[in-house]
């Protein structure tokens, strides 16, 4: 009997289902939107019994779509939208308060609270201290149900990410537990000792009976006993920390970066965490039996999302794809630069109050060079954060692994190669945020029997070398770097 490896995606605009056979190929995936609820302005929130039926659903559709059973499965891996609070009611398994997602400013004035603590935080977590991470959103609930905090106390709720949610819907309320990639984004983990830190949680006041037990990546989670008895989850991580395992970045200095609506870029820095100081977070990549490996991580804001801008609002293309073709009718370097920090920039320039520019127009400009300098725009922001990363870990990006939707853009991908001078490597497997928690699921189940195998099925697509000659990606930099003053100091 065909046997293949379930995995769940559970993410913020969807859920995901697919079924990876024994050579890492996707045989068959199933899709759902969910729904995000936007109270107030700046609030996210999303109906986690929503978020659950929706990953039933999907599940349904793969099985029912190719006609499998559950006896087809081999093993469940999970992957998931990081940092979104669940506090449900440890009586009745209902939650108490809407999930916060990530993106959820809403606990900004408890972050604000808690400034005194940053260094702490930074030390302990590798974190800075912001609403996107877990902690402040618990004590948002907290704060916000009748005695919040008193029924924290006396054990009567439960707090997890959406792994964990999960994890214990799918074993009929038997299991609570997440895995350390997932418990390294609440802000309460403290990477040193591999433990949740009491000293945080006193400061923050949230009680430890709240939340769930901490597990390797690669592990025997919990038995979906609700789907059949004796199925288990195998393999479970945040989507960034996923994402770096199925790129098969196993090795110290080993990266990818994420081209979507953002750029998620994660680099392995090995056994000890490497702390940043140029805004850059650390967290933990995986843990496979005892063995932990850490990352670092940066994002860029605005990556695919100003190629949305260039079709929705300045209406230059009618779909995103059509860029390629305005930028490869460009001869030369048309010398103009777009700075797309429409909310500001991230690492490592942490600007929140700057915004967006353009530089170097003449009379000769045109809407093909407008278009380039834009793409450009997203691979020089990565550079950036390549740059800050190989300073801070010491290490050089020799090989940059790539996956999400703007990667289908071979100029783009040409264009990185070049500033950055390293190789561009896409996979062939471009769904590597299930692929990697398929990858961790196998491996503790025995469907694949080390990593070795792991690697020997991993392929690669397409390869992009570095071709521009050194003195202009010098000139390049330059402008750049003074395009991003320039846009600094206009405020
Ligand atoms: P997300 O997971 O963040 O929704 P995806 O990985 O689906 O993002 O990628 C979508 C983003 O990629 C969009 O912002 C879109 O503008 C950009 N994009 C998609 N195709 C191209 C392309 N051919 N060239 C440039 N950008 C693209």
């Amino acid at each position: 009997m065909n046997k293949y490896i379930l995995t769940i995606d559970q993410g913020t605009t969807s859920s995901r289902a697919m079924l990876f056979d024994h050579d890492g190929n996707v045989f068959f995936k199933a899709q759902e939107e969910v729904e995000c609820l936007f109270p107030h302005d700046g609030w996210v929130e999303q109906n986690a019994i929503d978020l659950w039926l929706s990953v039933l659903s999907v599940i349904n559709d793969v099985l029912a779509r190719t006609n499998l059973t559950y006896d087809n499965i081999d093993s469940i891996g999970i992957t998931n939208q990081r940092e979104t609070t669940v506090i449900w009611d440890r009586a009745t398994g209902m939650p108490v308060h809407n999930a916060i997602v990530w993106q959820s400013r809403q606990s900004a004035k408890i972050c604000d609270g808690w400034n005194e603590y940053k260094d702490l935080v930074h030390e302990k977590t590798g974190l800075i201290i912001n609403p996107y991470f877990s902690a402040s959103k618990i004590r948002f609930i907290l704060d916000s149900i009748p005695d919040g905090q008193q029924r924290a106390e006396k054990g009567e709720l439960m707090f997890g990410t959406i792994d964990t949610w999960l994890i214990y819907k799918l074993s009929g309320g038997k299991v609570f537990r997440t895995d350390i990639t997932n418990a390294s984004r609440t802000m309460l983990f403290n990477l040193h000792t591999l433990d949740y830190d009491d000293e945080l949680l006193k400061l923050f006041r949230i009680p430890r009976c709240i939340l769930p037990e901490v597990c390797p990546s690669s592990y025997s989670f919990a038995e979906a006993s609700v789907l059949k008895p004796g199925l288990m989850i195998t393999g479970v991580a945040g989507d960034q920390q996923a994402a770096l395992f199925g790129q098969n970045c196993f090795n110290e200095g080993d990266s990818k970066n994420t081209y979507g609506t953002g750029c998620f870029l994660l680099m392995n820095v090995g056994k000890k965490p490497v702390l940043s100081s140029k805004g850059l977070v650390t967290t933990i990549a995986w843990q496979i039996g005892k063995e932990v490996v850490y990352a670092l991580e940066g994002s860029v804001f605005i990556g695919g999302a100003c190629i949305q801008w260039l079709r929705d609002e300045m209406r230059m293309i009618k779909k995103a794809s059509e860029s390629e073709a305005y930028a490869m009718k460009v001869v030369g370097e048309p010398g103009v630069y777009v700075v797309p920090a429409f909310v500001g920039l991230g690492a490592p320039y942490w600007d929140d109050q700057c915004r967006g520019a353009v530089f170097g127009l003449t009379r000769a400009t045109t809407k093909e060079e407008f278009i380039r300098a834009t793409l450009n725009s997203i691979a020089l922001q990565s550079k950036d954060l390549i740059r800050a990363m190989e300073i801070e870990s010491n290490k050089k990006i020799k090989v940059l692994k790539v996956d999400g939707g703007a990667t289908a853009n071979d100029y783009l991908m040409q264009y990185q190669s070049d500033i950055i001078s390293s190789k561009v490597v896409l996979p062939h497997c471009l769904e590597t945020t299930s692929l990697g928690a398929a990858y961790l699921a196998g491996l503790e189940s025995g469907y694949w029997k080390d990593l070795e195998e792991v690697k020997h099925i991993h392929r690669i697509q397409k390869e992009f070398n570095p071709k521009m000659n050194k003195a202009l990606i010098k000139e390049i930099d330059r402008k750049w770097k003074s395009a991003i003053k320039a846009t600094r100091t206009f405020k």
